[in-house]
């Protein structure tokens, strides 16, 4: 999508260790048209799919996902981040493991907001060793719902993520798809 490529390229900063910086427009000051302009990309790719709900994960992807539900008109329900492992509770339990942090986390969804009727739109904001997305497919799995597929704004696909997943049968639709990127700025993306 190349208003997002654009967008990149303007705002976005390499820092060390593959990491992309993206926090003036898309997860901390959010550019909520941007974001509209994203999830209308993805109701036109997932037209007809029959989607009826969001499920995004804690706490990078939440914004993109609402305005994408908004979009979609449907539910959105975010997997939230625990520390608490004997948590009292009907609850689906995962984890994943952090890209950014270098950690291993718990993330929860109320057993009450995933089921057997749900056909759901996975949405993150980056991909990179695709533990997040796994890690929402487990919860899927676990609830009896169906994935229908992946809405990434930003696919990192010098990564090995997206192509397990593919592997896997997932379907990724990513907005942005960097090819490689370095940390003097030089950025090429896969059309
Ligand atoms: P994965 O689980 O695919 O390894 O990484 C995806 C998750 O890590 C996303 O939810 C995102 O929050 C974070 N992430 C991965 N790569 C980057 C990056 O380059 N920049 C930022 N800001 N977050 C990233």
């Amino acid at each position: 999508m190349r208003m997002l490529e654009e967008r990149i390229l303007r705002d976005g900063i390499v820092m060390e260790k593959d990491v992309l910086k993206v926090d003036s427009f898309l997860n901390h000051q959010m550019d909520v048209s941007l974001f509209r302009a994203m999830a209308e990309e993805w109701y036109h790719l997932y037209a007809d799919c029959g989607i009826n709900k969001i499920l995004t994960i804690e706490a990078s992807g939440i914004g993109i996902a609402c305005i994408t539900a908004l979009v979609f008109q449907c539910p959105v329900v975010f997997a939230k981040k625990t520390k608490t492992r004997n948590i009292a509770g009907d609850v689906y339990r995962t984890q994943v493991q952090s890209f950014t942090h270098n950690t291993c986390y718990d993330v929860i969804v109320s057993k009450r907001f995933l089921g057997p009727g749900d056909r759901l739109l996975l949405v993150d904001d980056f991909l990179a060793n695709g533990a997040a997305l796994s890690g929402l497919m487990d919860l899927s799995d676990m609830a009896g719902a169906q994935v229908i597929g992946a809405g990434i704004a930003i696919e990192k696909a010098y990564q090995p993520g997206g192509r397990l997943l593919r592997e896997r049968g997932l379907r990724i639709e990513s907005l942005a798809r960097i090819a490689r990127m370095d940390e003097n700025g030089t950025m090429e993306f896969i059309s």
